[in-house]
């Protein structure tokens, strides 16, 4: 089956009422038939057989065996957000005196985990510049137990070779651990370019619609009940068996909504190139130092795109013109959304961080949402036209 049709009819778990839309089972706990029963089922419990709903619920369970069905992936644990999914992913499998090397350009968070709290339980943490093959096989070592990188990075959109660095990873034995958000299971093909762990913000495109945060981790079937599933279900960072229902109806118009969002950040990107006032950061243009390689990892440039404004005035000024956009930090939402990196989302980053990553004072993220594209360009055009004069 192709993607479109998993994402509405794979891993449904009818109840005995036969209902069309999928049951949201609000229930913390399970009941046995016996002692005997629950005896076993705290052994070995059956797909179909869930204890508690920190290790396991049946409408989780649903999101988790879509999802991975999505990515092509075994299996999948589902997370409270997408923080707690890289923490999972990354925190199941690493222990002190382990080394891991990771690209420099993360979300703020991730670089969190990577740069403060690996470290301080003994994990060596080597960063390199993503772009740079040279510097990622120069890195890795026997000893390198995982590598980590966002397929394509926030905020300034540099898009990693995934199936290089895998390479380079798995013959050193390490693992890879994808952050794969900007790409989206609409246009992920990372299983099949060599990733072993794929993670996602279900808070971003998945939902959609800016209503919950959620996360997943998706690997292996040996990964994820080996490694993940223990580490999670005892420290707590288990979605909620709402929000999971919230997911499986985001999945069902992912598909459509990815599309068409990255259609209109096309148009976007283009209309305001041709102004020539301000640089244009989009995977999908020509223009893109790594367009080539979007093509072939992805097919498409996807829904975020970046403005340099030249500098902070004229990024606020443009931030503060405009009419349909809103000034927020989520992304991947049916609302298009603005948000300056350098003074919110990566405000924790030294001025020596920020110019190593990009993140200019002028810099404006765009995620293009889901209403009509002329609007967009007439209200990001007007926006400018207004700050820049
Ligand atoms: C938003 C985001 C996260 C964190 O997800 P939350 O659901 O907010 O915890 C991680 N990585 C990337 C690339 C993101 O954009």
């Amino acid at each position: 089956m192709e993607k479109r049709t998993k994402a509405i009819h794979e891993a449904v778990r009818r109840s005995q009422y036969g209902e069309v839309s999928e049951a949201i089972f609000l229930t913390q706990g399970f009941v046995y038939e016996s002692a005997e029963h629950a005896e076993a089922r705290f052994i070995e419990s059956g797909p179909d057989e869930f204890i508690y709903a920190r290790y396991g619920n049946p409408t989780v369970a649903m999101f988790e065996d879509r999802m991975a069905a999505l990515e092509g992936c075994e299996a999948g644990f589902a997370t409270a957000s997408g923080m707690a999914a890289v923490n999972g992913a990354l925190t199941s499998m690493l222990s002190a005196g382990d080394h891991v090397v990771s690209a420099r350009a993360l979300f703020g968070s991730c670089l969190y985990i990577l740069e403060e709290i690996l470290p301080r339980y003994g994990v060596e943490v080597t960063f390199v510049d993503g772009t740079d093959l040279d510097q990622w096989a120069a890195a890795i070592r026997p000893d390198t137990k995982a590598v980590f990188f966002e397929s394509m990075s926030n905020p300034t959109l540099e898009v990693i070779d995934v199936a290089a660095v895998s390479a380079l990873a798995h013959a050193q034995g390490a693992t890879v651990v994808v952050d794969n958000v900007f790409s989206t299971p609409v246009f992920s093909k990372a299983v099949e370019l060599g990733v072993d762990v794929v993670v996602y913000s279900a808070t971003k495109h998945i939902d959609g619609q800016g209503r919950a945060l959620g996360g997943i981790i998706l690997g292996t079937e040996q990964f994820i009940r080996k490694t993940v599933e223990p580490y999670m279900k005892h420290t707590g960072g288990s979605m909620s068996p709402f929000t999971a229902w919230m997911m499986l109806k985001g999945i069902e118009t992912l598909d459509l909504r990815v599309r068409a969002q990255t259609a209109s950040a096309g148009a976007l990107a283009e209309a305001l190139e041709a102004r020539g006032d301000v640089r244009v950061i989009y995977p999908g243009l020509p223009s893109h130092p790594q367009h080539a390689l979007v093509e072939r990892q992805m097919g498409a440039g996807g829904t975020m795109l970046a403005l340099d404004c030249g500098s902070k005035d004229a990024a606020f000024k443009t931030l503060n013109a405009l009419e349909i956009f809103t000034i927020s930090n989520n992304l991947g939402d049916a609302k298009s959304i603005v948000t300056h990196p350098a003074t919110t989302t990566h405000q924790r980053l030294s001025d020596d961080q920020k110019v190593e990553l990009g993140i200019t004072e002028g810099l404006v993220r765009v995620s293009v949402g889901l209403e009509d594209a002329k609007d967009l360009i007439a209200d990001v055009t007007q926006a400018l036209e207004g700050a820049l004069g």
